[in-house]
């Protein structure tokens, strides 16, 4: 499915990727439509390479996910990107999909992303000046520098609460690397109510996205939604040993993606 979405320009990408049926919702496609992916990959928006429905290396062993991924994940979380709303992207790379769930949580919602390689947070601080400056200034959207695993750091979580809200935090959650089991810390920092969707599973496959949603009583309803793979949700450490194994999981991410299952 995946080959079929390609497009020369941001226009044509998101044209594909609605006639395929992968972007459904109207203010999601408004959304995708405002916020070039162009200014988010390395080639820049004047290659029609950053429009191609492919994950793209973006340095540090880091990707930014394909088209057909974006938009699966944020039709997942649609329903709770909304006005108002509090959200958070883990693992936040080149800052494309935090963009865009900042957008539909504006004006007066919050997104963080949080990425734990300090270099990407300041590339995609970049990306977001020239994409949507306005969702900066205004406070809409944030980039953090930590470990995701922990979700949103405690000195933002204070920020947060001193404006009256109370843990915890979090309408929507989305993960964008593969995590070996789902991390307590985000799930505490999920809404009753709120959705997280996330890969979980071993590095390199057998990884499944997952849609947990949180009840009003604050038991937590897993399901399964397809089979992906992801890079991994790790420490800074592992992600940055240059060792093989990390080029081969590379290597079959963009293979797999292909195939319409990876990121
Ligand atoms: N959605 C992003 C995906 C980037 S790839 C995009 O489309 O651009 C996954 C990202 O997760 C990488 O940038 C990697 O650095 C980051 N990551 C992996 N483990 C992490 C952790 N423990 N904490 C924060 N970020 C992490």
């Amino acid at each position: 499915m995946a080959w079929r979405c390609h497009g020369n320009t941001h226009r044509e990408l998101i044209d594909n990727l609605q006639r395929a049926g992968l972007l459904r919702t109207p203010r999601v496609i408004e959304a995708m439509k405002k916020i070039d992916r162009g200014h988010f990959t390395v080639e820049g928006p004047t290659s029609a390479m950053s429009y191609r429905d492919s994950p793209q290396p973006i340095g540090y062993n880091a990707t930014i996910s394909a088209p057909h991924m974006h938009c699966e994940m944020i039709e997942l979380l649609e329903g709770h990107l909304k006005d108002g709303a509090v959200a958070l992207d883990v693992g936040s790379g080149s800052g494309y999909l935090t963009a865009v769930m900042a957008d539909l949580c504006s004006p007066t919602g919050r997104t963080y992303g949080v990425e734990h390689i300090p270099e990407l947070v300041e590339m995609s601080q970049a990306n977001a000046e020239k994409s949507c400056p306005r969702l900066l200034a205004s406070g809409c959207l944030k980039f953090v520098v930590a470990d995701g695993q922990m979700g949103l750091p405690d000195a933002e979580c204070r920020s947060l609460k001193q404006e009256g809200k109370e843990m915890p935090l979090f309408d929507a959650i989305h993960v964008g690397a593969a995590a070996a089991a789902i991390p307590d810390s985000l799930l505490h920092q999920l809404k009753p109510g709120g959705v997280m969707v996330i890969p979980v599973g071993p590095k390199g496959g057998d990884q499944t996205l997952m849609k947990l949603t949180k009840d009003a009583a604050g038991r937590v309803h897993r399901e399964n939604i397809t089979s992906v793979i992801f890079v991994p949700l790790t420490s800074k450490e592992a992600q940055l040993a240059d060792d093989n194994s990390t080029k081969v999981n590379l290597l079959s991410l963009m293979l797999s993606s292909l195939r319409g299952q990876g990121e």
